[in-house]
């Protein structure tokens, strides 16, 4: 079995907002996706550790906003870097506006946003999977949707090139932060965008 296999998927990125009382918060997602045509059906797929999930479960809304190639790296340490337990992400943040539900949905460095109630709850352990019905939907910008891939490529920035100096890093394949040391720890999170040691490549500086 080759696990390298699961990079050859696909992945879109999104901004996925939701309300509760007065409450606004987004994270990024990279799991969202038609499932079905007639009803107009989506599926989102978040971590129970993001406080938009819980947001997402108690009002039964959301929307996402679909990153598009002219995102800048901001908007992905904005929604994506920080908790919204700990950070109001709409505090003072500009790039938004309300769709008819209510809700913020992103008008900078996204084509398109879709605003969906949810009909269906999975429970997947870490994750929850939300099957949503669309209730809206419009077109932001014509500007190609920013797929996982490109994300890789082009918007985090580039580690810095210096002269080798033969030294043993771990790289964060998320963000791109470096842990300096011969053996990176298996519980280590990433202090930037919190994903786990599995997330490491290791690297010579
Ligand atoms: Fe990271």
């Amino acid at each position: 079995m080759d696990k390298k296999a699961m990079y050859h998927l696909t992945y879109g990125l999104f901004v996925l907002t939701a309300r509760l009382g007065e409450k606004d918060n987004g994270c990024i997602i990279n799991t969202a996706g038609q499932v079905t045509s007639t009803p107009n059906r989506i599926s989102i797929t978040v971590n129970k550790d993001n406080l938009t999930h819980d947001l997402v479960k108690e009002s039964g809304k959301f929307n996402i906003s679909i990153l598009s190639e002219d995102a800048d790296f901001e908007i992905f340490k904005h929604f994506g870097f920080q908790s919204g337990r700990t950070a109001d992400k709409f505090d003072g943040y500009h790039a938004c506006k309300r769709s008819e539900n209510g809700l913020y949905y992103i008008t900078e460095g996204t084509n398109a946003y879709i605003s969906a109630t949810v009909e269906q709850t999975i429970d997947l352990g870490s994750h929850t999977m939300f099957i949503a019905s669309v209730d809206d939907m419009e077109v932001l910008s014509s500007v190609p949707s920013a797929s996982y891939a490109y994300y890789q490529s082009s918007i985090k920035p580039k580690p810095e090139e210096k002269a080798s100096t033969g030294k043993t890093v771990w790289r964060c394949t998320v963000c791109g932060y470096i842990y300096e040391g011969e053996e990176l720890p298996a519980d280590f999170i990433c202090p930037l965008c919190k994903h786990p040691a599995s997330d490491f490549e290791k690297a010579t500086l």
